[in-house]
Parts: C-alpha cells; sequence; structure tokens
C-alpha cells in the first residue's frame, strides 16, 4: 500500500523542483486513508528544573549549564503559529506557562486565546510538572496536575486530552489508570521503556497498547497508551533548532547545497522505517526536544517544506497527539493488551535506572512530609475559611507540584536544583503553617464566631522534630507553666497513637481536657541523635541549639475523626507522680543470651551475641518467625576504563559488589517504659538503629540514622538493609505502584518479554512508595516505608530496602554531577546523614492488607502537633480542647480516606474520597462502601454536589460522554464485569466507592444556614 507508492514517486522527485521566488508551502494536508501518515507534532520539553532551577529556566539565566530559555520558547511559538494557520504546537508545563502567561498584555492573552480554540496551541498532560511516575505519592500526582488543568479550565475554558509524560524513566500502573483514564485523557505517550521490552514490542508492532493498570477497575478505566519507538526527539537528520546540526532543508535553487531530493528521500526512509513497527498507516514524529524552539520558526520553515515536498509523494501532517489519537481510533482496529506496568526502566544492558528510586533520601522524606502536612493544612483551612490575601496554603501547593517533576524529587539534578526544591518547600510551608495555627487557634477559641477574629493563641509546630529539635516543647515548665499540646488528626477514623517530644523537666505530668492524668513515659535522647541535633540545627538554622533536652515525653493520644485533643503538660508536685522514667539496660555480648522486649502482643526477642537475630511472636494471633535484619553496602561500579563505560551514579544503580557490614559492637542497649520499648543498636561509626515497639501496636518500627557514608577509600556506596525470614515466597514479591495498587513482582522474569538478566540486583529493583510484601502458604510480611525508596527480594524470604546512595562518580545521564550530598556549617562539610524510619509486620496468610492500608494512611498523615504556652486563663475551661469536623455519631468507614477537603480560590469545595482497598484483598474491606455526605458537614447546608474528573475540571458525566471506547485483542478483550459505585443521589447523599476508586466531587454550601457545629 502507501509504502511502495511512496517510494514509486520519490525516484521521480527530480522534475518537481521548486523555482527560486516567493515560495507559499502548502501545508493544508489532512489525513490520507491510502497513504503513510506521517503526524509532525511540534513540541518542547521543559524540565521545571533539573541542571538549572526553574526560574533559570524560564528567565534563561546561567546559560553557561546550559542554554535554555523558556521564556524565548513561548515568546517565538507566536508569531511561528500566527505566520501559518496550519502551524501546530502543543505546550505541556503549567509551571512554565504561567510563569509566561502572567507576563503577557491582554493583547497577548488574546491572540493566545485564540490560538488555543483554534487548536493552533493544545495543551497537554497539563500538570504544573511532568510528574514522575517511580518515586511519587498519588495524593501528589492528582494534586499537581489538578493545579495545572483547572488553571487551563478557568482561563481558557478547555481540557487537555492526552497524557504526555514522555521523558519519566519508566511508567507506572496509576499514571495509566488514574492519572490518565481517570483524569479524562484519551491516550496517554511516552518515551522510556526497558530497551529489551522495546525490541520485541518493534517486532510485534505492539510499541501501541491498550493499558489496563488497575485490576480492581479493569476496562473501566483503561487507555490507549503508546511507547515511541526510539525516543521523545525527531527522528536522526531533522533536528532543526538554529544550532542543530541536521541537514535544513534547502528548496532555492539558485543558491548552491540544494537538497530537496536528499531531505525527502532521507524523510521517506525515516518514515518507512517507523511504519514497519507501527499498526495503521499513522504514524508521530515528535519534532522537538529539550526546551527546543527558542527561535521556532527555523523548526517551522523546515517542517513548512517538507510537508510541501513530501506530500507530492507521500503524506505528512502537523498535528498533535490529539489528531493522532482520533486518526488511530477512526481505524476501529483492535490493540495489544498491557495490565502491570513498565517498571524497572534500563536503557541498555548494565544501565537500570533503578538508583534514582533511592537518589536524595531526605529530598524525597521532606517531600513526603510536605504532602501529607499539606493535606492536613488544607483541611484546616476549609475549617476556618480560606483567605486569598493572608496567609494560604497556595505557595505549599505550587513547592509541591514542582517538586514532583521528574528531574526533582526524583534526585536526578543538580545539587543547586536541589536546594532549590528544598528552599520553595520550606517557603510554603512557612505560609501554611501560619494556616494552620491561626485555624487550630480559631476553632480553640471558644469566643470566635464565624470568621475566627482575634483569637490571640500562637501555636508553635516543631518542623524539625525529627531531629529532636522542638524549641516550643522545650520550654522549661519548673516555675509552675503549662505546655498546651493540640494534637490534629487529618484521618477520617478516631485514631489512638503514641506521640513524642523533647522536653527539658524530668518530673512532667500529662493530663487529658478531661483533667485525667495520662500515662506517660520519658525516653533518653542518647549520643546519636544529639549529634544530628547539634550538627543539623546549625546547618539548617544557623544557630546553636539549646542545651540538649535529656528526654523525650511520650504518650498515647486518642483523637477524632478530621479533629483534634488536647492535652496539658505540667511538672508534678511530687516526684513519682509523673512521667515514668525509661529503664535502660546495656547489655554486652556474653552478658546473656537473649533479651526480650514488647509489653504487648508482639514481643521480640533479640539474641545478644548476635543482635541481628530477632525471634519475633505474636501472641494474639500466634504469627512466630525468626528475623534476621542485617546492613550492606553495595560499591557503586566505576566504568570509566570501560568501552561501554557504565558508572553507578544518580540515576543508574550499577553494584560492584557486595558487602555485609559487620556489626563492631556487640552491645545491645534496650530502653523499657510503660508505652514504647526500644533496642539501640550502634551498628558501627555511621549507622545507629533504633527497633521500637508500642504497647498498643501489633508492628515493629526501624528509626535508622545512616551516614556520613564513609568514602574516604575512595569507592562511593549505597546502603541497605536486608530483613530475612523463613518464608518461602518462590522468587515473588509485590510492591506498590505510587502508594496505591499492589503489582506482583518475580525476580528475574518480566511478564511481557524473556528477561535476558545482566544485573542480578539492579535490575530486580522496583519503586517503593507504600511498601512491599512477600508471602508464602501461611503467612505474609510487610514493610510500610516512610517516603519513596527503592528495594527488593533478592533472595527468598527476604525483604531489601535501600536506605542511601553516596557516589562518587557522575553517570552519564546529563546531570554531570556525582551523587554526593553533603551539609555544611560554615567550612566544616560532612556527607549527608539520613534519618528515617520503615515498620514491618508478620501476619497469618490473607491478613496483611488490613495492616498495609490503613496503617499505611497514618504514616502518611502523621498528627500534626501545635504547641503553646498556658497564658494564666484555665485553657481547658476558656478553650474548646476537643474537636471533629465531622458528625460526632460519625466516622469514615475503615476503607475510605479523605484525600482532598480543601476550598478553592472560587468558594467551592473540592472533596475527594478513596477507597484504599483492592477488590480480593481484604475478605471484610474490599468491597462496596457507602459515606455519607451531610454527616461529613455538620452545620452546613449542601445546596449541591457535582461529581467531577479526578483533576476537577469537567463533569464526570460530560467526561464519560466522551471517553473513547477501544477494542481489545483477543480473548483478553471481554471485559470483565467492573463494580463501581453507583451516581449520587442529590437527595440523600451518599458516596459509594468500589474497590480502589476514588470520587471527586464540587461541593457548593447554602451559606444563609452556616453556623459552626459547636455553635449550632
Ligand atoms: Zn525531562
Amino acid at each position: 500500500m502507501g509504502i511502495v507508492s511512496l517510494l514509486g514517486v520519490v525516484l521521480l522527485l527530480g522534475i518537481l523542483c521548486a523555482e527560486s521566488k516567493y515560495m507559499v508551502y502548502n501545508t493544508s494536508s489532512g489525513i490520507d486513508a491510502g497513504k503513510i501518515n506521517v503526524h509532525l507534532v511540534p513540541h518542547t520539553h521543559g524540565d521545571v528544573g533539573w541542571l538549572k532551577t526553574v526560574d533559570q529556566y524560564y528567565v534563561g539565566s546561567n546559560n553557561s549549564i546550559q542554554g535554555a530559555c523558556v521564556q524565548n520558547v513561548l515568546d517565538s511559538i507566536l508569531p511561528a503559529l500566527l505566520a501559518d494557520k496550519n502551524r501546530k504546537f502543543i505546550y505541556v508545563e503549567q509551571a512554565f506557562f504561567q510563569r509566561w502567561w502572567r507576563d503577557q498584555s491582554e493583547l497577548i492573552q488574546s491572540i493566545v486565546k485564540k490560538l488555543v480554540s483554534s487548536g493552533q496551541l493544545e495543551f497537554i498532560n497539563g500538570g504544573m510538572c511532568m510528574h514522575d511516575e517511580a518515586v511519587t505519592h498519588y495524593i501528589d500526582m492528582i494534586d499537581q496536575t489538578t493545579l495545572g488543568q483547572r488553571f487551563i479550565k478557568e482561563e481558557f475554558g478547555v481540557t487537555p486530552r492526552i497524557g504526555w509524560q514522555i521523558d519519566p524513566f519508566g511508567h507506572s500502573a496509576v499514571q495509566a489508570y488514574l492519572l490518565g483514564a481517570e483524569v479524562g485523557f484519551d491516550s496517554f505517550f511516552f518515551g522510556r521503556i526497558d530497551y529489551q521490552d522495546r525490541i520485541k514490542r518493534k517486532k510485534e508492532k505492539s510499541l501501541e497498547v491498550i493499558w489496563r493498570g488497575s485490576k480492581s477497575l479493569g476496562s473501566s478505566a483503561q487507555i490507549f497508551a503508546g511507547a515511541f519507538p526510539q525516543n521523545y526527539e525527531p527522528p536522526r537528520g531533522f533536528y532543526f533548532e538554529v544550532n542543530d546540526d541536521s541537514p535544513i532543508v534547502q528548496d532555492d535553487i539558485d543558491l548552491f547545497d540544494y537538497n530537496v531530493q536528499d531531505r525527502v528521500n532521507d524523510f521517506v526512509a525515516a518514515a518507512i522505517a517507523q511504519a514497519n513497527v507501527t499498526r495503521t498507516n499513522h504514524i508521530m514524529w515528535t519534532m522537538g526536544t529539550d526546551f527546543k524552539y527558542q527561535y521556532a520558526l527555523t523548526w517551522f520553515r523546515n517542517m513548512d517544506k517538507l510537508i510541501h515536498y513530501v506530500n507530492k509523494v507521500g503524506f505528512e501532517l502537523y498535528s498533535t497527539p490529539s489528531i493522532y489519537t482520533d486518526a488511530k481510533y477512526a481505524m476501529s482496529k483492535s490493540w495489544p493488551l498491557k495490565t502491570d506496568d513498565y517498571f524497572p526502566y534500563a536503557d541498555r544492558a548494565n544501565a537500570y535506572w533503578t538508583g534514582y528510586f533511592t537518589s536524595r533520601p531526605a529530598l524525597k522524606r521532606y517531600v513526603r512530609t510536605m504532602s501529607g502536612y499539606h493535606l492536613a493544612a488544607r483541611q484546616l483551612e476549609f475549617f476556618k475559611g480560606r483567605s486569598d490575601s493572608g496567609p494560604n496554603t497556595d505557595s505549599l501547593a505550587d513547592a509541591l507540584a514542582i517538586a514532583q517533576h521528574h528531574d526533582a524529587v526524583t534526585g536526578t539534578e543538580k545539587q543547586h536544583v536541589a536546594n532549590d526544591y528544598a528552599k520553595r518547600l520550606s517557603i510554603g510551608y512557612a505560609e501554611a503553617e501560619k494556616v494552620v495555627a491561626s485555624s487550630l487557634a480559631c476553632l480553640a477559641d471558644s469566643n470566635s464566631f464565624i470568621g475566627c477574629g482575634d483569637s490571640t493563641t500562637n501555636f508553635q509546630q516543631c518542623p524539625l522534630l525529627n531531629i529532636t529539635y522542638c524549641p516550643a516543647s522545650e520550654t522549661d515548665l519548673s516555675d509552675g507553666k503549662k505546655l498546651i499540646v493540640v494534637v490534629y488528626n487529618s484521618l477520617g477514623w478516631k485514631r489512638e497513637d503514641v506521640i513524642r517530644f523533647p522536653v527539658v523537666n524530668e518530673d512532667v505530668i500529662v493530663h487529658d481536657s478531661e483533667g485525667r492524668k495520662i500515662e506517660s513515659q520519658l525516653v533518653p535522647t542518647v549520643d546519636a541523635y544529639v549529634d544530628l541535633r547539634n550538627y543539623y540545627v546549625r546547618a539548617y538554622l544557623g544557630s546553636n541549639p539549646n542545651a540538649v533536652p535529656k528526654y523525650w515525653l511520650a504518650f498515647t493520644v486518642s483523637v477524632l475523626p478530621l479533629g483534634f485533643s488536647t492535652y496539658i503538660i505540667s511538672t508534678s508536685q511530687r516526684t513519682g507522680a509523673g512521667s515514668t522514667k525509661s529503664a535502660i539496660y546495656k547489655f554486652q555480648r556474653d552478658e546473656r543470651s537473649a533479651v526480650e522486649v514488647g509489653e504487648g502482643n508482639l514481643k521480640l526477642t533479640f539474641a545478644v551475641p548476635q543482635a541481628n537475630l530477632i525471634n519475633y511472636i505474636n501472641s494474639r494471633n500466634l504469627v512466630k518467625e525468626s528475623v534476621e535484619q542485617s546492613f550492606s553496602f553495595y560499591i557503586g561500579y566505576n566504568g570509566s576504563l570501560d568501552k561501554e563505560p557504565q558508572n553507578s551514579g544518580a540515576y543508574i544503580f550499577r553494584p560492584n559488589g557486595t558487602y555485609l557490614i559487620k556489626p563492631e559492637q556487640a552491645s545491645l542497649t534496650v530502653i523499657q517504659g510503660p508505652l514504647i520499648h526500644e533496642v539501640h543498636q550502634q551498628i558501627n561509626p555511621w549507622i545507629f538503629q533504633t527497633t521500637r515497639l508500642y504497647k498498643e501496636k501489633e508492628h515493629v518500627e526501624v528509626e535508622f540514622i545512616v551516614g556520613p557514608v564513609p568514602i574516604d577509600d575512595g569507592f562511593g556506596k549505597e546502603v541497605v538493609t536486608q530483613i530475612t525470614t523463613s518464608l518461602d515466597n518462590s522468587k515473588t514479591f509485590y510492591t506498590d505502584s505510587n502508594g496505591r495498587d499492589f503489582i506482583k513482582r518475580i525476580r528475574d522474569f518480566r511478564t511481557d518479554w524473556d528477561l535476558e538478566v545482566n544485573q542480578p540486583f539492579a535490575g530486580n529493583y522496583y519503586p517503593i512508595n507504600l511498601g512491599i510484601y512477600i508471602q508464602d502458604s501461611e503467612k505474609e510480611f510487610s514493610v510500610l516505608v516512610d517516603r519513596s525508596i527503592g528495594g527488593s527480594s533478592i533472595v527468598d524470604g527476604q525483604i531489601e530496602l535501600m536506605l542511601h546512595r553516596r557516589l562518587l562518580l557522575d553517570d552519564s545521564r546529563g546531570v554531570a554531577e556525582a551523587l554526593n550530598e553533603t551539609v555544611c556549617v560554615r567550612d566544616d562539610c560532612r556527607g549527608l546523614a539520613v534519618q528515617g524510619k520503615y515498620y514491618y509486620r508478620i501476619d497469618p496468610l490473607g491478613e496483611g492488607a488490613k495492616w498495609r492500608r490503613s496503617f499505611g494512611q497514618q504514616i502518611y498523615s502523621p498528627l500534626l502537633l501545635a504547641f503553646a504556652e498556658e497564658d494564666g486563663d484555665n485553657w481547658m475551661s476558656s478553650h474548646i480542647p476537643t474537636f471533629s469536623g465531622i458528625d460526632d455519631s460519625y466516622t469514615l468507614p475503615d476503607n475510605i480516606a479523605v484525600i482532598t477537603l480543601q476550598e478553592l480560590d472560587d468558594g467551592k469545595t473540592l472533596l475527594r474520597l478513596a477507597h484504599l482497598f483492592e477488590i480480593g484483598e481484604n475478605s471484610v474491606l474490599s468491597v462496596v462502601t457507602s459515606v455519607e455526605l451531610k454527616k461529613l458537614f455538620p452545620g452546613k447546608k449542601i445546596a449541591k454536589v457535582t461529581e467531577v474528573s479526578l483533576s476537577a475540571n469537567q463533569e464526570r458525566e460530560e467526561m464519560e460522554k466522551k471517553r473513547l471506547v477501544w477494542k481489545v485483542e483477543g480473548s483478553s478483550g471481554e471485559n470483565p464485569k467492573v463494580v463501581r459505585g453507583g451516581p449520587l443521589d442529590p437527595k440523600k447523599l451518599v458516596v459509594e466507592l468500589a474497590p480502589m476508586e476514588i470520587r471527586t466531587f464540587f461541593i457548593e454550601f447554602d451559606h444563609t444556614s452556616f453556623k459552626r457545629k459547636f455553635d449550632a
């Protein structure tokens, strides 16, 4: 067909040459069913920070690093599009576009609006950035997409149709079904899949598939997904930036180097090559790459000519991914089915992009912490009422959005850019902190009415609590002062949990709001934590911290759903009446054979001679297991002298040997008290570990401090911990997709092709955001994490987590820096130490999901602490000590979470409810569940509820009507019945959610009936 006829005509081109005069190029081509249609998609790829910061890329500063200026791109696109109505351009990253939009005159804005409505300029993807898909949490992905897409809707009235994730390093199931189908995209395109997978897919013409990312939502959330045959750049020889070296199309016969025939031949050859690996006669050429079109006319001038000349023989057109998608859809073909995801990604043998799952673990933790805080701060902003002028949560939202970029939270940016992301988060936090403080003050102030006028309480929070630094709680109470602690719970369930913070007094006593004494425990602050505090407070705040408090005060709090409780800390009148001081025991190697810890159902027995051997016994469910817990490091591969150099670096994990870290000291320190038992182990001079058990909990909490990782031997190191059990998981393990669906992984195996194993460690690593688990016929062993991290099950029975990476070489993927993070106090620079937690638990088979899901939410949304000093009056009698934002009689079902409760700038309320379980995951909780909206908003009258798309830029019904119905090849095309919640009854206002469903609503209240709950 097309290919043959196209070839035939190429030979005749000699007679089609142009004359040297003013030329009108015919660019008005449409689709021709009988020929190969080459869709030229002019695009630019704007990294929202990478080698330069987002602002540097926008204004075009720091060009010695990279000649890139997004302002130039957007400025030059306009005249180029206006010059010919057939020309088209797509734009993706709203963080850049919004910066530019704010700078434009009304005239330019109106011109841009016309270009958008005519389809010449099309927004695709539409989030603030092109987020990463491995190390991002689904709530952050949703938030950043919503932020960008709602701006597009408000300014232009359009909804992006296409997912465009061309550069992220592998692709997630959650991206396909949640951030794809549930956002209302018609298709989704990307550039990076495993090189072995790509070879096979090209052979089978299966680069384009129907992707069903969710077991639970199946065909109801499937999407047409296309991997590019090579990358997101043009075919070789068709780069037309001013300084590119591809031959331009020279068609002036009076000048030398006339080359129309050569260029057309090149074009046809490249088109045929691509057509040979693609189904249907439509192929897409991505005409652009990173920061291109700074002088857009060079691209369009050459594409105009190519379209003009090639159209005489074949077929090409200015296109967009939307036009391409419609053309594919119109062919009414069946497509191969794809399930699970595209991780891990290797671009060639020995180049697995699995190092970035862990790179910059401190930044990753900061992003995750801010994400959970953002969710809570928005709730509190909603309760108080949003202020457009005063402090609000917008700048934190913006900073978080940018941090999801595929060179931000990934850790693959230059150091100064990583610092820029952290700075933005810190500025955003500082403003959100004010929102939280004033909202809590308002809600606690019994005299305040609507609008929260003049509450005087100045609540302090402690963002550096992780390094044992909390000036607000370190106040001296010995002169009779009292410390008020307000504890906010952003989950929709009542929660009992142990909180802890540093205190300076020893004889403290804790009372709840009813005046009851609460059992509490003083846990000593040991050297490893003191060192962290002293160094990092100086590094972060530039000042010396006060004397180190000797204790952490820990006690159990009970907090209502979306609510707070208040506790009072004071010094006790008589010694012994207050907190229980922990007992401390230190065991040497030969002193005794074993030591048992645990006050509740779960007990651990540590073997003293080899402290990494632990006997795990849960007396409630009778689970017993022997656990071995150890640390190792991989040496980062140095390939500088190899023929095909490939070092381990920020992106790539390429180990050169594994080394077990043998504990240098065999001693164990045991801390015991009524609430918490801890076992402290100094593993070596740069690894400290605390194993913690809570009386009321049935999981193990492990807190690690790793670093500074030594490099004086000249080797980069990647530090891992291994937790080994006797479970026979026969190579199989499960890791989450962006904190949501769990995906089955099999060691040294891929579902889609016969894997050639070159990297038995790196090639089996997967991203973990929520957790990882293994199981056998009796038990399941789950590990949950506090940030995104890389991990695997490299040998049966074992789970491995990579905790920290410090490397000395660059891995040749562009960043041109070694991942060697340091922290400096003046001239004293040290390798970064990382502190973090993971949690593990062993359950009878089939019972692990309940803990993974509900405790997983608690990790994401820790209790928020705010401190104040009692100001004379009796606090409890002059304030509202407990609060719940929802009806007193109500709690959300165990399988549902509120993932967004936000007052938007137009006064509407945005509510997102998420079912937390997959089908079949739990016999009781993997079912359709209802939420009563009326009970979520006591004291307010709901006037209108509108269900919208996940990104809140169109009505759900409208989105479903437009949805393309794609056909799937073979028997897999039969759609098994999918369960979804039914439509919302506008009177009853009860929302049904099926497993893994997320539903998004605009809620409008009748403000005449507005009443605060406690005034009612
Ligand atoms: Zn990129």
